[in-house]
């Protein structure tokens, strides 16, 4: 339950006087439903007027506070016109300018023959002063209404920065006198205020240093948010380190045997994350590890290997995938290999249906089946283990913390904890890692596998296509494969399918049944079909939408194409030409881009050109674009950040996780008087989700 003082916080803002309904949906799209987002939305400019006494022209294009005589109006002749009053100013004329302006509305407002205090613009138009839409005017008796700065804020079309300001303002008399969670001595070290006047701080600038992401106003509040985080994510990894773990021993034996029908031997980079991994496996406390490791660096055979543990240690062993065919090519590799050795290995989707899924769940409960892949079929509830020991979630950054949990309470309750590896294939930076995933051990591949040659990356203009297109017949006679990525529409799938079946006619034009099509809106059957003759070779070149992104794995394919590359994410591309070059044959990717490149567009094109290293494209790409768009915050679980900026905070980041580890360590259960007042931030910032790992043993 959200604490009483936070009531009013979380009042909708259509309770604000002069908020209506149609307001209160324009201020909710700019910032949100809330008084609360009322007060996170803080300003991005300010207007600083200068108050005057006379008119000169050094002060034209400025924004001035002045006090006019009104001497008379000229409404419009015609619509189009504007509505003209002219006023005097010592012995200077300034004529104020409306469009639309309505009579008797401004007729109240500057009543002829009297003095008003007004605010705007100062303009020259053709050598005379003009003021077009004075932003402010006042009686004398109120002029002080003026304020010499105001804030800018960021709006949404309808809604004026006038009308956000009054209702931004109604909140400050009001805004409870939260207690304290932050210690004494950071304040003081950091210069902050309390968290009150912070906001009305952050809420009043005076000045552009006022902005600066470093003012200690802005700080606070990014702190508070970064803390709430942390505290959050600290939380939820105590709850489960604290659930008894097990300890998972084998002989060896089976890893052996599967070292053994592996056609590869591991790097010394998978042999050391795989080190670490048997080793917390090993350990009487609940393994919560993340490995990461860019796409390619052969992460899934290290997850195999650790699968392989827990069975030795007579347990079983899940991995779960976010799509479909993703699952389908893990089993397609871990199967064969499990089979050859004696294991018993099922695949989950939500595609099994019928007898055959109550059999392999009945398998799965009695403890028959050894190894299962699967997507989020596997949170069904009667997919029931009958002794689940590890949980691999190759994750890329599709699920959430919650979603992590879910899978790891599918134990036994006797056996203590599940331990849990999640794998991410990069592009996380570290900053956006320790804010996703908190302080999880980590595990790091930084090395690929020997042989890899690097990949020939090229931007050409879209001009070339059919010079591209023709170029591939070269490649088809070696027998390689070539991926051909259709444009990114975001707005429309069904425009995306329209422009992959326009690319594909066009192919087969050229070479016929080697051509194949693969997309989103195709029913999974043919699309594993599609995928299957693509892996074999009946199909040579594959036309795709971007549903070939994650983790496919065809060893001959040395070709990628990514039409539009210009309207693709850093980590998007990176993702994508991470398909090519994994045989032993040199790999191209080719980024067609349609002219004009705006500055954006052609930095990430240049990165692509340079590099190949997934950690450095990810800080690139956060610099870019901000951790908010990255890697499409919405569907990848990542947290979104109002107040913190990864790139400017990061030094408050990890100040923030070093407190939150501290604050438990010493206060587990959040009781004491700071713990108190550390509840109050968790559910301002709707961290409410976290309470709950307090009580739960
Ligand atoms: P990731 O999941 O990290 O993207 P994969 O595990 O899919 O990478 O591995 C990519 C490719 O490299 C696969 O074809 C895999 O068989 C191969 N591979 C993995 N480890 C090695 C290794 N040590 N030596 C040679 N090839 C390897
Ligand atoms: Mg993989």
């Amino acid at each position: 339950m959200r604490p009483e003082i936070l009531f009013s916080l979380f009042n909708p803002v259509n309770k604000l006087a002069g908020i209506g309904p149609r307001l209160s949906k324009l201020i909710e799209k700019a910032a949100g439903p809330n008084l609360i987002d009322l007060t996170w939305h803080l300003p991005t400019g300010l207007v600083t007027r200068e108050n005057l006494e006379m008119l000169s022209p050094e002060f034209v294009d400025r924004e001035v506070l002045l006090v006019v005589d009104v001497l008379k109006h000229i409404p419009s002749r015609n619509r189009r016109a504007p509505y003209r009053i002219n006023c005097l100013i010592g012995e200077e004329n300034l004529t104020l300018v409306f469009f639309n302006g309505r009579e008797d509305y401004l007729r109240r407002q500057l009543p002829e023959g009297e003095k008003r205090k007004i605010s705007g613009k100062l303009e020259d138009f053709n050598g005379a002063y003009q003021m077009t839409h004075p932003d402010h005017i006042a009686t004398l008796a109120e002029e002080s209404s003026i304020p010499l700065f105001e804030p800018v804020y960021p709006l949404t079309a309808g809604l004026t920065n006038q009308t956000f300001i009054k209702a931004n303002r109604q909140i400050f008399p009001s805004l409870p006198d939260l207690p304290e969670w932050n210690d004494q001595p950071l304040l003081l070290r950091e210069d902050w205020s309390e968290w009150k006047e912070s906001i009305v701080k952050a809420h009043s600038p005076t000045s552009e240093a006022d902005f600066d992401r470093t003012n200690p106003a802005r700080e606070r509040l990014a702190y508070d948010e970064l803390l709430a985080n942390q505290l959050a994510l600290e939380l939820v990894r105590r709850s489960m380190k604290r659930k008894p773990g097990r300890a998972l021993h084998g002989d060896g034996a089976l890893l052996k045997e599967v070292r053994k029908a592996l056609s590869f031997s591991l790097t010394s980079a998978q042999e050391s994350a795989l080190d670490e991994i048997i080793s917390d496996m090993g350990a009487p406390h609940r393994m919560l590890r993340l490995l990461q490791g860019d796409v390619g660096s052969g992460k899934t055979a290290v997850a195999l290997l650790a699968m392989i543990r827990a069975v030795e240690a007579g347990a079983q062993a899940t991995i779960m995938a976010p799509t479909e065919i993703l699952a389908r090519q893990h089993f397609a590799s871990i199967e064969p290999l499990a089979t050859q050795i004696g294991l018993n290995c099922v695949l989950i989707t939500g595609r099994l249906k019928g007898k055959k899924r109550d059999v392999i769940l009945a398998d799965l409960a009695s403890g028959t089946v050894n190894l299962v892949i699967g997507t989020h079929a596997l949170f069904q509830e009667d997919v029931a283990f009958y002794d689940l020991g590890l949980a691999i979630i190759d994750e890329q950054h599709r699920f959430g913390v919650h979603q992590r949990l879910a899978l790891s309470d599918k134990g036994r309750k006797e056996n203590g904890g599940v331990d849990v590896l999640v794998m991410t294939a990069t592009p996380i930076p570290r900053t956006l890692a320790l804010t996703a995933y908190g302080d999880m051990d980590v595990s790091i591949i930084a090395e690929k596998p020997p042989g890899r040659k690097p990949i020939d990356t090229r931007a050409l203009s879209i001009e070339r296509l059919d010079s591209v297109a023709e170029g591939l017949s070269r490649k088809l006679q070696t027998g390689e494969r070539i991926y051909w990525v259709c444009p990114l529409v975001e707005e429309s799938e069904v425009l995306e399918v329209a422009a992959a079946e326009e690319r594909f006619e066009y192919l087969k034009h050229l070479y016929g049944d080697q051509v194949g099509l693969i997309h989103g809106r195709m029913k999974s059957d043919l699309k594993d079909e599609t995928m299957h003759s693509f892996m074999s070779g009946e199909i040579k070149i594959l036309v795709a939408t971007t549903v070939i992104e994650v983790g496919v794995d065809v060893p001959e394919a040395t070709v990628m194409i990514i039409e539009h590359s210009e309207r693709f994410g850093l980590a998007q591309l990176h993702q994508l030409r991470g398909r090519v070059g994994r045989g032993g044959l040199p790999g191209s990717c080719l980024l067609l881009y349609v002219s004009p490149l705006g500055e954006t567009q052609k930095a990430r094109l240049a990165i692509m050109r340079e590099t190949e290293d997934g950690f450095q494209i990810a800080e690139e790409d956060l610099r870019l674009r901000g951790a908010g768009e990255l890697l499409g915050t919405r569907q990848s679980g990542l947290p979104v950040f109002r107040l913190a900026d990864l790139q400017s905070h990061s030094r408050l980041l990890s100040i923030a996780r070093d407190d939150a580890r501290l604050i438990l360590e010493k206060d587990e259960t959040l009781s004491t008087d700071r713990g108190q007042a550390l509840r109050v931030l968790l559910y301002l910032f709707e961290r409410d989700n976290a309470i709950k790992y307090l009580n739960s043993g």
